[in-house]
C-alpha cells in the first residue's frame, strides 16, 4: 500500500514519487493551499495540496478530519527557502500531493494526539490506543524494545537459555498475596499466578540446564505505587555453580550496555558493594541514592548523658540519634522548616530537630537552649556541616529514625538541587538479614524468600545473614537475588525457623525437597524489574508510563474495564458462590 514511511523521507528523496499511509495529524489552510502533517510510527511529513495543480486531491483534503487514516500519492520536493523546519527529521522536504484516498475517517478524538497536551491519566488509559499514537509514547515503546533486545543478545552471548515457565502454577512465596485462578476441572482448587518463577528456575538447575533466563510476567496482589504494579515484568535468571560474585559480575556489563546504548553514558565497573548494615547506618536505606552525599552521622556518643529530654528519652527507649547536614539548607524559611517537621512526623518518627549553622559554629534552632556548646560542636563535627548548612536530627527507634532520614535525604536532594544530571549510580547491597520479624503475623519471615542460603552457621533469626544481594540504581531497587539452599537438611531448618512444620513444608514444597534429593547443583540467581529499568532509562516517574497497556493505580484497567463481574453461569460452572455482590465498578 505504501512505498515509504512518513518519517523516513529526507532531502535525498527529493524528486521521488511516493505513496504514504498515515494519520492526519494537523492541517492548516493557507489561503487555498492546504498543509497536512501526516503521521506514522516513524514520524511526520508535511504534505501540500495545491488547488490549481490537483483540484480533486485538494477538494478531498478540505474535508479531511484530524486522525483520519489516508493514503497519499505525491512527489517529494525540497521545501521553499525559509520554510525548512530544522526540528523535524523530514523538515527539509515536503510531499506535493497528487491524490488522496481516505482509508477510514475518524471521529473527533477525546483529546488531541500531541505530546504537549495534558490529559488526565484515566482518559489516557481508557483511550490508550490514542495515547500510544503520541510520538513520546512511541519513543518509550521503542526504548523498551531496544532494552529487551540488548538483554536477549547479552543473555544469548553469555550462555543463557530462554525457557518459558507456566502462568497457571502453584504459589511461590515472595511475600505478597497471590492471585488465584479457580480450577474448573478440580472444584474447590486453585492455580496461583506466579509471584516469580522462583521454584521452577531452581528446578531447571537441578535439571542440569546450567544458565536460565526469561523475560517474564509476574503477579503480586498488592497495592500499586508509581514504581510497583500488580502485574510486572522481570528479567529472571538462574545459574549453576556460582557464588555471589559470579552472579553480580555477570550483570554489571549488561547494565553498562543498557546505559551506554540508551543514554550514551559509560558507567564504570565493578559497581560498589556495600553491606546492608553499612547502608542502613550511612544512608538509612537499603536502596540509597548515591548520586549525592548527605551521609548520616550517628550522634549516640555525642549525646550520651545529654540533658535534652527528647534525645535522652529516645535512647532510654532503645532508640538511636542520627543526623545529616544539608548543604546550603540554612536558606530554608521558618515555614518550610515547620512543614518539614510535619512531614517527618508523617513518616512515623517522633519528630525532627533542625539547626541552622551560622558563622563560627553558632547555630540557630528552636532547641538551641537545651543543648550544650560541646553537644553542638560534636554535632557539627559528626555531620561535617559548614556555615549556611542545615542539620537535621531524628531520635527514635532505629527503623523509624532511618525511615525518616532516608525520606529527608531524598527530599532535600531534590529541593536543594543536589542531583547531578546524567549520572547512573549503581551499587550492590550485600549480606542482608535472612529473617525479619513480621509484626502483622507475629512471626519471623524471610527477607528475600525461603530458598535463600544463610551466610553462616548461625541461623538464629535475630542474627542470621543471607547470601543475598540487591542491585540499586539512583535510589531504586532494580532487582535482587541470592545463592540458594541446595541441601534438603538446610532447607528444612529454614522452613522450621519460619514456623513451618515438616508436614507443612512437605505439603507446600514437597516437590522441591524431593528434587533436592536427586543431585542439586549449588546455584543462585536474581531477577530485575524490567519496568523499573525502562522507567529510569526513559526518565519517567511511573512504570505505567512505560507499559503499553497498564492498570491504573487502583488496579483497574480503564480500557477494558477489568476486573469485571462474571455471569452466574460462569460462577456455577466453577462451583463458586459470592459472599458479597460485586462492588459497582467506577
Ligand atoms: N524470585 C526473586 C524475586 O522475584 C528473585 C530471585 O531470588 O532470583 O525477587
Amino acid at each position: 500500500m505504501r512505498t515509504h514511511s512518513c518519517g523516513e523521507l529526507r532531502a535525498t528523496d527529493a524528486g521521488s514519487e511516493v505513496t504514504l499511509c498515515g494519520w492526519v495529524a494537523r492541517d492548516r489552510d493557507h489561503g487555498g493551499v492546504i498543509f497536512i502533517d501526516l503521521r506514522d510510527r516513524e514520524g511526520f511529513v508535511q504534505v501540500v495540496f495545491n488547488p490549481e495543480e490537483q483540484p480533486d486531491a485538494h477538494a478531498t483534503a478540505t474535508q479531511l478530519k484530524t486522525e483520519s487514516v489516508v493514503r497519499i500519492a505525491g512527489r517529494v520536493r525540497p521545501r521553499p527557502a525559509g520554510t525548512v523546519n530544522p526540528n523535524l527529521p523530514t523538515g527539509e522536504i515536503e510531499v506535493a500531493a497528487q491524490s488522496v484516498e481516505v482509508l477510514t475517517a475518524a471521529d473527533t478524538t477525546p483529546f488531541p494526539i500531541e505530546d504537549r497536551i495534558e490529559v488526565g491519566e484515566d482518559i489516557r488509559l481508557k483511550y490508550r490506543y490514542l495515547d500510544l499514537r503520541r510520538p513520546e509514547m512511541t519513543r518509550v515503546l521503542r526504548l523498551r524494545h531496544n532494552i529487551n533486545k540488548i538483554i536477549r543478545d547479552y543473555m544469548d552471548a553469555t550462555g543463557f537459555l530462554e525457557v518459558e515457565t507456566p502462568v497457571l502454577t502453584r504459589s511461590t512465596p515472595e511475600g505478597a498475596r497471590d492471585f488465584l485462578v479457580p480450577a474448573r476441572q478440580w472444584p474447590g482448587e486453585f492455580y496461583a499466578l506466579p509471584q516469580s518463577p522462583q521454584q521452577l528456575k531452581q528446578l531447571l538447575m537441578i535439571a542440569g540446564q546450567d544458565r536460565y533466563y526469561q523475560i517474564v510476567r509476574c503477579f503480586r496482589d498488592e497495592a500499586s505505587r508509581a514504581d510497583r504494579s500488580v502485574e510486572f515484568t522481570q528479567l529472571d535468571v538462574e545459574m549453576s555453580f556460582v557464588t555471589e560474585e559470579d552472579v553480580m559480575s555477570i550483570f554489571e556489563p549488561l547494565m553498562v550496555a543498557i546505559v551506554r546504548e540508551t543514554q550514551g553514558v559509560e558507567v564504570q565497573t565493578p559497581f560498589p558493594r556495600m553491606t546492608y548494615d553499612q547502608m542502613m547506618s550511612r544512608y538509612g536505606s537499603d536502596k540509597p541514592d548515591l548520586r549525592y552525599a548527605m551521609e548520616l552521622a550517628d550522634l549516640g556518643a555525642a549525646f550520651a548523658g545529654t540533658g535534652f529530654r527528647a534525645f535522652a528519652g529516645a535512647v532510654e527507649g532503645g532508640g538511636i540519634i542520627k543526623a545529616m547536614a544539608v548543604p546550603g539548607g540554612g536558606q530554608l524559611s521558618r515555614k518550610e522548616l515547620d512543614e518539614l517537621v510535619t512531614q517527618v512526623k508523617g513518616t512515623g518518627a517522633a519528630g525532627l530537630v533542625w539547626l541552622v549553622v551560622e558563622e563560627a559554629g553558632a547555630v540557630r534552632s528552636p532547641v538551641e537552649k537545651h543543648l550544650s556548646a560541646e553537644e553542638i560542636a560534636a554535632m557539627i563535627d559528626a555531620t561535617g556541616a559548614d556555615a549556611g548548612d542545615l542539620i537535621l536530627v531524628v531520635a527514635d527507634k532505629p527503623v523509624r529514625t532511618n525511615v525518616a532520614l532516608d525520606f529527608l535525604r531524598r527530599q532535600m536532594a531534590v529541593r536543594m538541587n543536589l542531583i547531578p544530571n546524567g549520572v547512573w549510580s549503581f551499587c550492590w547491597m550485600v549480606e542482608p538479614p535472612l529473617f525479619e520479624w513480621s509484626e502483622e503475623d507475629e512471626r519471623w519471615s524471610s527477607v528475600h524468600h525461603p530458598f535463600t542460603s544463610p551466610a553462616s552457621e548461625d541461623m538464629s533469626p535475630e542474627n542470621a545473614k543471607a547470601r543475598a544481594y540487591d542491585l540499586v540504581l539512583n535510589g531504586f531497587e532494580l532487582g535482587g537475588g541470592s545463592i540458594r539452599i541446595h541441601r534438603p537438611d538446610v532447607q528444612r531448618k529454614v522452613f522450621a525457623a519460619l514456623g513451618l512444620s515438616d508436614e507443612q513444608a512437605e505439603e507446600q514444597f514437597g516437590h522441591l525437597l524431593t528434587a533436592f534429593r536427586y543431585g542439586a547443583p549449588p546455584h543462585g540467581g536474581c531477577a530485575f524489574g524490567l519496568d523499573r529499568i525502562v522507567m529510569l532509562m526513559a526518565g519517567k516517574e511511573a512504570i505505567r508510563d512505560v507499559t503499553a497497556f497498564p492498570k491504573a493505580q487502583s488496579g483497574q484497567d480503564p480500557l477494558t474495564g477489568a476486573p469485571a463481574a462474571v455471569s452466574a453461569d460462569q460462577l456455577k460452572e466453577l462451583g463458586l458462590r459470592l459472599a458479597h455482590p460485586p462492588k459497582k465498578q467506577t
